[in-house]
């Protein structure tokens, strides 16, 4: 599509950075395909206003009445759009295959305060993300201080391994990232951000840094349709930092082996159960993905069975076999089974 669309939005002609988004448009949109910045295609973010003015994010489902693909006429009325309504947002993980093709950081404006210390502190992170060979491209999301920051990818990263590579990039800053957890379950959805472009609220269109500053609306959309996705086996294997709660204390003594995930995985191991791997979930439970379950061995097998394992959360444990012999095991028999002391104890 390298002939440029007439478009029909009607325009303020003084509004130059809307004409020169709206001309660009399907060039935009053919750039951002090939940087995959879907990560899933049933779904993407979006706005909608109510009665009294007020806008609201929506995720909007291919199973929606309206529902366009997450296709480059999609992307290219993102571009056009002159106001809220065809603004596009994109989702940081596939939850089938638990990847992404990006990571984001959004840096608030904090209603237009320290816009200076804002980009300060964006290019710090530019700098830490550079040290590990990766591209964060900047751009204003609202018109005064709030910066988004992207890094593409050649192809899908493991999202929790972006996820971690982001949280070691802004350090103990408080910047969101995208994705903002490791992982989502199959039917959720996580979180979107809006792409480059118009801001929802106010005609203000995202300007990019480029080596000086912020460059123009023509110079930012040349940066853009120039952006080269960089090598995703470059991204490191970071630990995934769970965070720890500290269990409540009962009659005096704590369960040490519970304290947290790894804690409950070397015990686990001193007690000869494989633990194939920690996954976490969105709501800060991890789950311990076991070798053999510890009451028919004949489940488990394998490196990508996942059917048998121990969910630790702050709040308690749970085991659980997706076997149907092992419907009833709790944690209570895998624990009777594991230690004798405590089957002794409960003996008595
Ligand atoms: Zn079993």
């Amino acid at each position: 599509m390298t002939i440029k669309q007439v478009h029909n939005y009607p325009h303020d002609a003084s509004n130059v950075a809307l004409r020169v988004w709206q001309n660009a448009a399907p060039d935009l949109a053919e750039r951002l395909m090939e940087l995959c910045v879907f990560n899933r295609p049933d779904s993407r973010g979006g706005y909608w206003r109510d009665d009294t003015g007020e806008y609201h994010v929506t995720t909007r489902k291919s199973t929606d009445r309206n529902w366009t693909p997450n296709d480059v006429a999609t992307l290219s009325r993102h571009f056009m759009a002159p106001d809220h309504q065809d603004l596009v947002g994109v989702h940081a993980i596939n939850p089938i295959s638990g990847t992404s093709r990006w990571g984001a950081i959004d840096i608030d404006d904090h209603e237009g305060q320290d816009i200076g210390g804002n980009l300060r502190k964006a290019l710090m992170i530019r700098e830490a993300a550079a040290d590990l060979k990766f591209r964060l491209h900047l751009f204003q999301s609202d018109g005064r201080g709030g910066i988004h920051g992207w890094i593409y990818f050649d192809s899908p990263v493991p999202s929790e391994r972006v996820y971690g590579m982001l949280k070691k990039i802004v350090g103990n800053d408080f910047v969101e990232t995208f994705p903002k957890q490791p992982s989502i379950g199959p039917s959720e959805f996580g979180n979107w951000l809006r792409l480059p472009g118009r801001h929802y609220k106010r005609a203000a269109w995202a300007r990019m840094f480029g080596e000086c500053g912020w460059l123009s609306p023509d110079a930012t959309i040349d940066a853009i349709l120039q952006i080269e996705p960089d090598d995703a086996r470059r991204v490191p294997q970071y630990k995934v930092e769970i965070p720890i709660i500290s269990r409540p204390v009962y009659q005096g003594h704590r369960s040490h082996f519970a304290e947290s995930p790894e804690t409950l995985r070397s015990w686990l191991e001193s007690k000869g159960v494989e633990v194939k791997a920690l996954k976490p979930c969105s709501n800060g439970a991890v789950r311990l993905i076991l070798g053999l379950c510890p009451f028919n061995p004949d489940h488990g097998d394998g490196r990508s069975d996942t059917s048998v394992m121990v969910v630790w959360s702050a709040l308690g444990l749970r085991f659980c076999c997706l076997h149907n012999r092992c419907r009833a095991y709790r944690w209570v028999h895998l624990r009777e089974k594991l230690d004798d002391a405590y089957r002794s104890r409960r003996r008595c």
